[in-house]
């Protein structure tokens, strides 16, 4: 189901693009909004495969494709591929472009599952892995092996919303024609778009900003190059990580409004943050937009925006910490992010809490770290949300 080119010109803005591209209304029925292909198998017209446009929805599905054409259109990519959950689109390109014996050089704050993913999955594979702080340009090179195969990065980091100089380590991997992925579901594609600064594969948790509703799991990888687009390809349908169609339908109603939603909770973010910033019961804030950030600069030329994420480690330690999620109420203690609702967690214990304790303490990751997510609700509810829960 190929849509009307004309909707989907990469120079139209991205609110526009977010809303038509990879779609076009139903030709049968006019329908604007497509309708969902909600079918696990097709009709086959012949035993020639390659006379059917579609054969099982595990290989392909008109819905899923919609949405792999508007977000593979939104992070400037030619191909796109969506996948049952972010884990699902990670797994499946780490076991395609890793085989026993290889190595992987990670950044040493990696989302919490691709942490265990790697150690406790790859690791008794074979494939082995280092982790670098990769604001360190010369000891993240320094860690490159002759066996390293692939350099998965995130940025800004979760939770302590580190900025990874991409170009950089772009430069870094080119050098030893190393394959870079990277995890883009902090930023989502309005924020930034890493294949545009040489990238090879970008990977998302959809289930955060993209969907952005808190109602549907579902996981992607973009990227330009055919050969490896088929590889992958090839392996999620091995794997069997397609996602349902339904996930998708849901999934692309959500993109559509991923601009205005995202640039409604960037402005409550900072707001927030210089707020907190000025709150005496706050030891730390951590947020890419404040001055305080030794990154902001660099975060300037990457990133289109601060992004919804603030990090804060209030005074008192962990039982402060605690104490203070449990008398939030708008803030509510969930893991995830990106949605339409404010969250709370404390990752240490939360979405980190399978990583070791060294490894949590060499990234600065203690017990009293609280992560927010920042939602559509008002910057005034919020903050008096967190006011209230201060002053208790
Ligand atoms: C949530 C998340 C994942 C995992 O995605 P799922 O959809 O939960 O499988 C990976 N990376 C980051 C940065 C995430 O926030």
């Amino acid at each position: 189901m190929s849509s009307s080119a004309s909707l989907q010109r990469i120079d139209h803005d991205f609110n526009t693009r977010a809303v038509h591209a990879g779609q076009s209304p139903c030709p049968v029925t006019g329908a604007v909004i497509p309708p969902l292909y909600q079918t696990s198998t097709f009709i086959q017209q012949s035993l020639v495969k390659d006379e059917n446009p579609y054969f099982y929805t595990r290989f392909s599905n008109p819905t899923i494709e919609m949405l792999e054409e508007a977000l593979a259109n939104l992070e400037h990519a030619r191909h796109g591929l969506f996948f049952a959950s972010g884990m699902g689109a990670l797994s499946t390109l780490f076991l395609a472009m890793l085989k026993p014996g290889d190595h992987l050089l990670g950044e040493s704050n990696l989302y919490g599952g691709t942490d265990v993913l790697i150690r406790k999955i790859l690791a008794p594979l074979g494939i082995t892995a280092s982790f670098v702080d990769a604001t360190d340009l010369d000891a993240f090179r320094a860690a490159i092996r002759p066996n390293t195969r692939l350099i998965h990065i995130e940025s800004p980091t979760n939770p302590m919303l580190k900025i990874i100089d991409i170009a950089a380590i772009v430069d870094i991997a080119k050098a030893k024609a190393i394959p870079v992925s990277m995890d883009n579901t902090f930023c989502s594609p309005y924020l930034q778009t890493p294949l545009d600064f040489g990238v090879d594969v970008v990977m998302h948790s959809t289930t955060k900003s993209i969907a952005g509703h808190s109602d549907v799991i579902g996981g992607a990888l973009v990227l330009n190059d055919d050969t490896l687009h088929e590889r992958l390809k090839f392996y999620q349908v091995g794997f069997g990580a397609t996602a349902d169609p339904f996930a998708a339908w849901l999934t692309l109603r959500g993109l559509k409004t991923l601009g205005i939603r995202t640039e409604a909770s960037c402005q409550t973010a900072m707001q927030l943050a210089q707020w907190l910033q000025q709150q005496p019961q706050v030891a730390q804030v951590i947020y890419p937009g404040l001055d305080s950030h030794p990154q902001k600069a660099l975060a300037q030329t990457q990133m289109r925006g601060f992004g919804s994420m603030i990090t804060i480690k209030p005074h008192g330690g962990a039982d402060a910490a605690e104490a203070l999620l449990k008398r939030t109420s708008l803030f509510q203690l969930a893991v995830s992010l990106g949605g339409i609702e404010s969250l709370a967690c404390i990752p240490a214990r939360q979405t980190h809490a399978g990583m070791s304790v060294d490894d949590k303490a060499a990234i600065g990751l203690s017990n009293d770290v609280i992560r927010l997510s920042v939602g559509l609700e008002s910057f005034a509810d919020l903050k008096a949300d967190l006011a209230q829960a201060f002053a208790a």
